[in-house]
């Protein structure tokens, strides 16, 4: 019986990209390699029809955090200050960021169970014009909500703001329109949506922010302006997580013969609405209103007289991996992926294991 992986990354991969796994050593100062990269580079900026002129893929070896952190660290100023808009771990992981790298910095704090708090937003950018960029999380995984980012676009594009995106876990299966001035940057990783495997992460970023050199990244392994230039010809200052490299190229090719980020969102949006439908069917509740939510993830309540251990574990044992809550809600809540691959057989197998668990539970009974 085959394990399949209900967690937001690292996915279930599919036959053909674990295939791609195995191949021939490859030394990653060889320009057969760096081809390999100015492919991946290519392919990411094509995900999104819009991107290619104006933007630059930058590949990290590291995980999501790399990426994030590493977009942080190279453009977020110094001088002027950024507004970090959260309402989850994530967001608040780039306030940290922030705290860590010393850049001036105000965080509005949204809870985690509500939307961002946009009229907020918008009266402390006008209150504040130095607070010239903003931070913020496209999906908080936290709970599985995807916030309103054309609301923010919105507000930035009128006050003429930056934004710096966390899209770790929606980039390849939500809407990102980076046809727009105030997007500066957006950083996302190989394992989540796009079906990698962890290892290789990337930021992509306006070329115009190379142009102007000012910011002092302060630190060597984060400092984007030294991976672009180097990049531009498909080398990396450090060692890449070259299989993980040669999972990616697979993986975007895939993404792109299957249609592209519409059609991956779809599917996502078919195999959850199969979830919650279950669930629901069995007496468990969403934590948020089903339209909050991303195409790939949801967030339930953990029903009265159950305890998310057991939960998992008696999940597990019929070959499903699914994902405890975070802070305050771990108590509360667990959370259910639907990327990577997963067969309708998967998910009927899924029903009938959800079904044997809830129904065990006396208050569902
Ligand atoms: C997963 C995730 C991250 C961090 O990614 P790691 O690969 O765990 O470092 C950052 N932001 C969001 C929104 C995520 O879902």
């Amino acid at each position: 019986m085959r394990t399949v992986l209900l967690n937001p990354g690292p996915v279930t991969l599919t036959e053909r990209v674990r295939l791609a796994l195995v191949r021939d050593d490859m030394c990653h100062r060889e320009p057969d390699f760096a081809e390999i990269c100015l492919d991946i580079k290519q392919k990411l900026l094509q995900v999104y029809a819009e991107s290619p002129s104006e933007y630059d893929a930058i590949l990290l070896a590291g995980s999501g955090t790399c990426a994030v952190e590493a977009m942080l660290a190279s453009f977020a100023p110094r001088e002027t200050r950024t507004l970090v808009v959260t309402n989850g771990v994530y967001g608040e992981r780039m306030a940290a960021m922030l705290t860590a790298h010393g850049r001036p910095h105000e965080v509005l704090t949204g809870d985690w169970l509500a939307p961002l708090d946009l009229a907020e937003v918008e009266r402390r950018l006008t209150a504040d014009p130095t607070l010239t960029h903003v931070a913020t999380v496209q999906h908080e995984t936290t709970t599985g909500r995807l916030n309103d980012l054309d609301g923010v676009v919105n507000i930035c594009q009128r006050l003429r703001r930056s934004i710096l995106l966390d899209a770790v876990s929606s980039f390849g299966a939500e809407r990102i329109d980076f046809d727009n001035e105030c997007l500066a940057a957006v950083a996302g990783t190989g394992g989540k949506c796009l079906h990698g495997v962890p290892g290789t992460a990337f930021v992509i970023a306006r070329r115009s922010l190379f142009a102007a050199k000012s910011t002092d990244v302060g630190c060597v392994y984060l400092d984007l302006f030294r991976y672009q230039k180097e990049q531009l010809c498909g080398f990396s200052p450090f060692t890449p997580a070259v299989q993980s490299c040669f999972a990616l190229q697979e993986a975007l090719s895939e993404l792109q013969e299957s249609g592209g980020w519409k059609a991956r969102r779809a599917r996502y949006r078919n195999r959850s609405s199969h979830v919650r439908n279950t669930l629901l069917e069995l007496g468990v509740s969403m934590l948020l209103p089903a339209e909050a939510y991303s195409s790939m993830l949801t967030s339930f309540v953990l029903p009265e007289g159950s305890e998310y251990p057991a939960l998992h574990d008696e999940l597990r044992a019929a070959g499903f991996v699914i994902y405890a809550s975070q802070g305050a809600l771990v108590q509360r809540a667990f959370r259910i992926a639907t990327m990577g691959d997963i067969t309708p057989d998967d998910l009927a197998r899924l029903s009938a294991a959800l079904g044997s668990v809830m129904r065990g539970l006396p208050c569902l009974r």
